[in-house]
This record gives structure tokens, sequence and C-alpha cells, in this order.
């Protein structure tokens, strides 16, 4: 079962947008807060920390795959950290240091092997169903021929060049008579401070210790997923020997779909209908996105209005890690038939049968013929934009009188 603890924390479902979960943030950080609530002891840093986590998004995509555990050992060792992982999580909760950043007061952290950013491209289908894509990697790993040593023992030896502090202090000419400061990185030793005896150093990494490496990474796309938010695979990036190994962010680039667009859970498509159709009842075709057909069948009477928007629950996207899934929106729209689709005749035949036309109201002694002529929705805007601009000043008229008055 998914750990949901931090979310519990802050009153809000596991697919929380961010803004929502910012506003969840604030109100909660306002009840709790120390200076007016000084009895809820630390439910404050307990509320600060899920929302840490939560509107950070690697992290939150860390704990959502792999719980709190998954944000261990991010190095350090904050003790008001763990002792607050205690509370909320209880058990001893080691090695969260790291985690805490301004939390638990400037703990060393180890340095960290760059993070690898890579892309990937997914379709609608693959959310929908869920897919392990196999996405190859270069990163550097520690040689596993010496482990990491680089070679026999003493094999090493300080950069005589560099007093084995990797860098030098050079003076560069700046200008004609003036020369500036710089520090660059030792030639001699490549910045490591260190010279390597070549007949001693391991065959396999030539004294690096490292070596790069091609390797095959499973991506998990998971049913109904975010994504919006990086997929983050922790510690698979570059190892080296001084500092922790690097993270690998996968960012998800979501194809556009020919039929379905994606709304959080819900999907929405949109059907054209005839008059017929909608007046008429029809059958309808729809394919899913795991390739199951749905039929729909509207029974004859039942009329589709332009422009309305009908729902199947329960065909939407799967809930992200949930039993359920959101609903299918179809927008409908109808085509009417063309200009003199039909004899006149044939027109009154319609007319008896609709039967709806209105009363007309009572012409006037007075009265002048107009015609109704076609216009562009670029017209229209222009028309309506003309109006709009007349409400405009209108509201600004309004607006002035009471400062006025105020005065
Ligand atoms: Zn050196
Ligand atoms: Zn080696």
């Amino acid at each position: 079962m998914a750990d949901n603890t931090l979310y519990e924390l802050l009153g809000v479902p596991r697919n929380v947008s961010d803004n929502e979960l910012k506003k969840a943030y604030r109100k909660l950080a306002k009840e709790f807060h120390p200076d007016k609530n000084p009895q809820a002891g630390d439910k404050f840093k307990e509320i600060a920390f899920a929302y840490e986590v939560l509107s950070n998004p690697e992290k939150r995509s860390i704990y959502d795959r792999h719980g709190i555990q998954g944000l261990q050992g991010s190095g350090g060792s904050g003790m008001d950290g763990e002792d607050l992982l205690s509370r909320i999580f209880g058990g001893g909760m080691p090695g969260f240091g790291g985690l805490f950043g301004g939390f638990g007061g400037g703990h060393r952290r180890r340095p960290k092997n760059e993070t690898q950013l890579l892309s990937l491209n997914i379709t609608l289908e693959d959310v929908y169903m869920g897919k392990t894509f196999q996405v190859e990697v270069e990163r550097r790993i520690i040689c596993p021929k010496c482990d990491g040593a680089g070679g026999k023992a003493g094999c090493f030896s300080t950069c005589s060049s560099c007093q084995g502090r990797g860098r030098k202090v050079t003076l560069r000419p700046l200008a004609a008579n003036v020369m500036q400061q710089v520090t660059l990185p030792c030639n001699d030793c490549h910045g490591s401070g260190e010279k390597i005896n070549e007949k001693d150093a391991c065959s396999n990494c030539k004294g690096r210790k490292t070596i790069n490496q091609k390797t095959n990474l499973d991506v998990d796309v998971d049913r109904g997923m975010n994504t919006q938010q990086p997929i983050v695979l922790a510690g698979k990036g570059d190892q080296s020997t001084d500092a922790e190994n690097g993270d690998i962010v996968v960012r998800l680039i979501l194809e556009k779909h020919e039929t379905f667009v994606r709304q959080e859970n819900d999907l929405y498509v949109e059907k054209t209908i005839s008059l017929t159709e909608a007046l008429c009842g029809f059958q309808m075709n729809i394919r899913q996105l795991d390739g199951r057909t749905l039929l729909i069948t509207q029974p004859p009477g039942e009329v589709i209005a332009p422009d309305s928007l009908k729902g199947i629950r329960g065909e939407g996207m799967p809930i992200y890690r949930g039993d359920s899934k959101g609903c299918m929106y179809i927008k409908f729209s109808v085509a009417f038939p063309e200009n003199a689709f039909m004899q006149q005749a044939n027109l009154a035949q319609i007319e008896a049968l609709l039967n709806d036309r209105p009363p007309r109201e009572k012409l006037p002694q007075e009265f002048e013929d107009v015609t109704l002529e076609d216009f562009t929705s670029t017209d229209r805007g222009e028309f309506s934009g003309e109006r709009r601009e007349a409400y405009e000043d209108e509201d600004e008229d309004d607006h002035r009188q009471p400062q006025c008055a105020s005065q």
C-alpha cells in the first residue's frame, strides 16, 4: 500500500494540484503557527516538512513511488530531522539529514554528482495502461576492476606542481601593465591533486577510478501518473569515489492524441453528429485508449442539443495509484444541413412534423424591410470589440465618480 502520510498531514488527495497543495498548506500553516497556536507542538514543523517534500516535483515523485524510504540516504545526520520523521512516521528513520535543507540546521552534506536530464516521448495510451521503457544512458561508474582504487596501493602521490590542491593561482595579463590573479585547475594532475605512477595504474580505468558505461535503465510510466512531473531515478546517474551518486531525472513529453485531450483524470473528445442523429438517435463507436471499443446508443427522441456535453463515468484516465477512473466527456456539435438541401414542398412536411413555429408578433403599420447577411467570425469579433470598448469606457466613468465623491 502506498504511503499517504504526507498527503494526510496536509489533508489533500494524492492527485492534488500544485495550486491546491499551496492553498492547503497556507491554511494549515496559519492555523498551527507557533505564535497563534503554541499548544500544537511540532505540528507546524510537520506540516512544513510535508509541504517541502510535496511541493518539490523531484521529491514528490520519489515519495510517490518509494514512500519516505525513497527519500532516505541524502546524507548527513540531522538530529532534528530524524526526531521529526520518527514522530510523523513512527520508528527510527536514520540518514535523513540531507532531506531537510533548512530544517536540520546546517548539516554538511556529502557532495553529489550532477543530475543527468533525459526526456522521453510518451503517448496517452502509455499513461492509460502504464508502460516500462528501456532508456539507454551513458554514465560514469566506479571502475569494477579496481573498485575505484585506480591502481595498486601506493600508486598515487601528491602532485608536486600544486601541492595536492588541484588548483593553481596564476597571473595573467588583463590589460597593458595590469595582471589579474586567477585560480585554474592544475594542468599536471588535471585538478585531482594527485599523480599516478602509470605502471601501477589499473589497466581498465587508467587510474581514473571511474569508467564511462552505456546501460539500459527501466523507466516506469505508471497508470494515470501526472506527466508534468519528472520521474526521478535516484542515484542511477554518475558515480564517483568522492561524491554521492547523481540522479537521473526523466522529463515526460506527452504526444498530442488524435482523439482525446486529458485534463487531470478526465478525457475530453469532440464529436460532430448530423441533425438527423441529434433528433432521431444514433449509435457511435469510440475506441478507448486500451483498444476496447465503446458503443454509445442514443435512443430516438433523446435530443442532443448543439454544444451539449455528455459524460461516461469510469471511462476517463485511471486514478494514479487508485482503483477507479475519471470521466470521459463528449462535446457534441450538430452539423446542420446546407442551404437549399431540400425542395420547398418537402420543407412543408418537416414543418408539419415539427409543428413548433412560434406565433408571430403583430406587424405595426409602419415598418422597414431589412436583409440578413452572412458575417464571418472575424467580422463578429470586430463588432463585439467595438461594443466591449464602449462598455469599458462606461466602467471607467463609473469608477471615477465615487472617487470624486470621496475627495
Ligand atoms: Zn596538480
Ligand atoms: Zn580501475
